[in-house]
């Protein structure tokens, strides 16, 4: 689905944000990437859709290069790639189905988007988003009036109602208390299982991405030095990411007999190499 392939980023002030990275994301296979500030999290989303354009390296999805795109088909490509912000990036005066209808700004023009004249399936849809991420009762509230959670699951919608491929979502409960950040992260992957959406999804809370998500990545200084399942992210493996700490409660090491046959699990249910190399299978 989406193969990175000697991913380098060095900014124009000298910061080298990734170095030679390689990554490959199976359809419908989420991912979590975890890793200090200034590892490179939000690097590496942003050159996926050309945010950012890469120094080096190539990036394709489902096999069509996205490195090699002109601006006309760079903006098709990007419908197939759904964004989810921190801080939701939502137009705080319109209303929440006009924000979701945003979503399909890529497909009916810019005057059409303008004078709200969207399709009437659009609508459809985004009635129907709204009511699977449970909006369905604020369809007319303007996005002000809104909790942060609320708000994420607009710029969820938004996201969904593209029809992507794939989500890049940037940390996507950093604004949010830990109960809505759970819940966040439950409907992003439970949509996901549901549409065979892959994701990457740049989280610095490591417990609650070791939770949710199947397959962690780790970068460090941007370059990735751990690929695998939750329960073999050990004290160890996470100095690697974040340097030396104490990592009592944040690992599964407690039972470490259970934590190999969750990784043998999970290694044995995803058809990635690099997982089952890290599981030790
Ligand atoms: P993370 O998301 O893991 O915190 P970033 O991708 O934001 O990391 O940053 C990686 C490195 O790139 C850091 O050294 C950061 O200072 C640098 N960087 C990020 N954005 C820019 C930018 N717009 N201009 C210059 N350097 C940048």
């Amino acid at each position: 689905m989406l193969q990175i392939e000697g991913l380098t980023m060095r900014y124009p002030t000298g910061d080298t944000a990734l170095t030679d990275v390689d990554l490959t994301v199976e359809q419908g296979q989420v991912i979590a990437l975890i890793g200090p500030s200034g590892a490179g999290k939000s690097t590496l989303i942003r050159c996926v859709n050309r945010l950012v354009e890469p120094s080096a390296g190539t990036i394709r999805l489902g096999g069509e290069s996205v490195t090699a795109l002109g601006a006309g088909a760079l903006r098709l490509m990007r419908r197939r790639m759904g964004m989810i912000f921190q801080e939701y990036a939502l137009v705080e005066r319109l209303s929440v189905m006009e924000n979701v209808l945003s979503g399909r700004l890529g497909y009916v023009g810019f005057w059409r988007s303008y004078l709200r004249r969207y399709p009437q399936e659009d609508v459809d849809e985004a009635f129907r988003l709204l009511e699977r991420v449970g909006l369905d009762h604020m369809v007319d509230k303007r996005a002000d009036a809104l909790s942060g959670g609320q708000r994420q699951r607009v710029g969820i919608a938004r996201a969904l109602i593209q029809n992507p491929d794939i989500l890049l979502v940037d940390e996507p409960t950093a604004s949010l208390d830990p109960k809505t950040s759970r819940q966040i992260m439950r409907l992003i992957l439970e949509l996901c299982r549901e549409r065979g959406l892959a994701a990457i999804i740049n989280i610095h809370d490591v417990p609650l991405a070791m939770q949710f998500v199947p397959r962690i990545v780790g970068l460090r200084a941007g370059e990735v030095v751990y690929d695998g399942p939750p329960a073999a992210l050990d004290a160890a493996r996470l100095t690697d990411i974040y340097g030396e700490e104490d990592w009592s409660g944040t690992t599964r090491d407690d039972d470490p007999a259970e934590a190999r046959d969750a990784a043998h699990k999970v290694a044995a249910s995803v058809d990635a190499p690099e997982i089952q190399r890290a599981a030790g299978s």
